[in-house]
């Protein structure tokens, strides 16, 4: 991958005009926050997935969009945060709390590689009662079982508490994480995942985070994953009390960021944010999806802004303080602002390889049409997943389903690593949706499988998927 030129700045054009557009597709311009707030506001839908799609071609061509076999692992559900949209965590004293054993986790793997997986995403709550020790030898143990798979774990709101849980040497929270970091690299920590954004903006994030790191915390421990040459990802959940405001000063620090990562580190093997993704709030189960939607309450005025666009700022300056439901109302998401969104990220994430589309909680159709929407990747096929299914989304695909999905989009289906390289590019008719002659099988039920469906039959296309029209 190489780097693109730096485009320039030009904050007194109109996003709108279509020759400051062609230049943002080539690369030649970017857009200040103002100018993607116009763009979320006033461009048609379609117009908007038209340029969003053109930027994606422009960077990744027009034949391939791509997939990765890997398998999400919550090694733990015990957390000290207590954040307002999840309904995956324990405190550490009910029945159903737990912490994998290593042979679990090995045993998870197994399977993983079984099916010719690549990559482990591994994630939990965060844990006090786990010591560094922990970490470090269940990262060595499957580097030495499985050094074929790339290990992609431990986000940074769990990298901010592994600081407070250790309290490792340094002057400061970058020195600390240094230290961390550079540990768990050396016991086999491959590159770091970008859960817990959510959004960056203080008022929101001190409303839906409660425990969870700050923006600055988390952009930090980043900064420092590409320092020691390691990749991250970014991600982004909306579609709860936040503005669209708040979305795009999201994007615009990532963006900023980045250009200092590679700006500071690039030229020495430095590492930096390869992907973004953004999804949707799910409220079943958790303490946020009990507010009120907008409108749903008797004292709502809909001819009113929505609380979260009043209290948004583009520079994140929001205060909760000006509007006196921000907090208490949200806005969920459909798949019209669902797609607005993650095409306003293609465009405005200038410096990101990769948009991902998020067909987990958006369903596989949202997610295929997403692919012209500015998506490139369509993420991994779905073995297990226990957070976001934890607030009742429980999506997941076998391998020929995904492939059938990207095929139907109009591009050839292709297996990558965790680098974007390509592995297997399925234009042959050995190609793994081609080996099915009857999906009239995998269509006679809703898409919505169990859990321990999704973990157990993953392989081919025995994995029990099927789609009706609902989904
Ligand atoms: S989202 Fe993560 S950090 Fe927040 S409570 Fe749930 S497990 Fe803990």
């Amino acid at each position: 991958m190489t780097d693109q030129k730096t485009p320039r700045l030009s904050p007194d054009a109109d996003p709108l005009d279509p020759g400051f557009l062609r230049d943002l597709v080539t690369g030649d311009l970017r857009l200040t926050p103002e100018q993607s707030l116009k763009i979320y506001r006033e461009m048609p839908i379609q117009e908007l997935g038209r340029w969003a799609d053109a930027r994606c071609r422009s960077i990744h061509g027009d034949q391939r969009r791509t997939y990765v076999i890997d398998r999400n692992i919550n090694y733990t559900n015990v957390c000290t945060a207590k954040c307002t949209f999840c309904a995956f965590r324990r405190d550490g004293t009910e029945d159903d709390a737990y912490t994998l054993e290593v042979e679990e986790i090995l045993q998870k793997i197994k399977e993983l590689v079984d099916i010719g997986g690549t990559q482990i995403l591994m994630q939990g709550g965060m844990n006090p009662e786990l010591p560094l020790t922990w970490y470090e030898e269940l990262l060595s143990t499957i580097r030495e079982a499985f050094p074929q798979v790339h290990v992609h774990a431990f986000s940074p709101p769990e990298m901010i508490e592994f600081v407070d849980f250790f309290d490792p040497p340094g002057a400061t929270l970058e020195d600390k994480l240094r230290w961390v970091l550079t540990r768990l690299k050396a016991a086999g920590l491959h590159t770091v995942p970008g859960g817990g954004g959510e959004i960056f903006a203080d008022a929101v994030r001190r409303k839906i985070g409660l425990g969870k790191c700050d923006a600055e915390a988390w952009l930090t421990t980043m900064r420092v994953a590409h320092e020691l040459g390691m990749n991250t990802s970014a991600t982004m959940m909306f579609g709860h009390i936040e503005g669209v405001a708040d979305r795009i000063h999201h994007m615009d620090l990532v963006r900023s960021w980045q250009d200092r990562s590679i700006r500071d580190f690039s030229a020495d093997g430095g590492g930096r944010t390869m992907a973004f993704i953004s999804w949707p709030f799910q409220r079943e189960n958790t303490p946020l999806g009990r507010c009120h939607e907008w409108g749903q309450h008797k004292d709502d005025d809909l001819d009113q802004p929505f609380p979260g666009d009043v209290v948004a700022r583009l520079d994140g300056s929001g205060e909760k303080s000006s509007h006196p439901e921000f907090g208490r109302r949200i806005r969920l998401v459909g798949s019209s602002d669902y797609l607005r969104t993650q095409a306003l990220s293609r465009l405005h994430l200038d410096n990101i390889h990769s948009i991902g589309a998020s067909w987990v909680t958006m369903g596989p159709h949202v997610g295929q049409v997403a692919l012209a929407w500015g998506a490139n990747d369509m993420g991994s096929i779905m073995m297990e997943e226990n957070v976001v299914s934890a607030a009742g989304t429980t999506y997941c695909l076998s391998e020929p389903l995904l492939c059938h999905l990207i095929r139907g989009a109009g591009f050839t289906p292709a297996q990558r690593d965790n680098s974007y390289q390509v592995l297997k590019s399925h234009e042959g008719s050995d190609a793994p949706d081609l080996q099915v002659e009857d999906w009239s099988t995998q269509r006679s039920q809703k898409l919505h499988v169990e859990n321990d469906s999704c973990s157990e039959g993953s392989e081919g296309v025995e994995v029990t998927i099927s789609i009706d029209s609902s989904s």
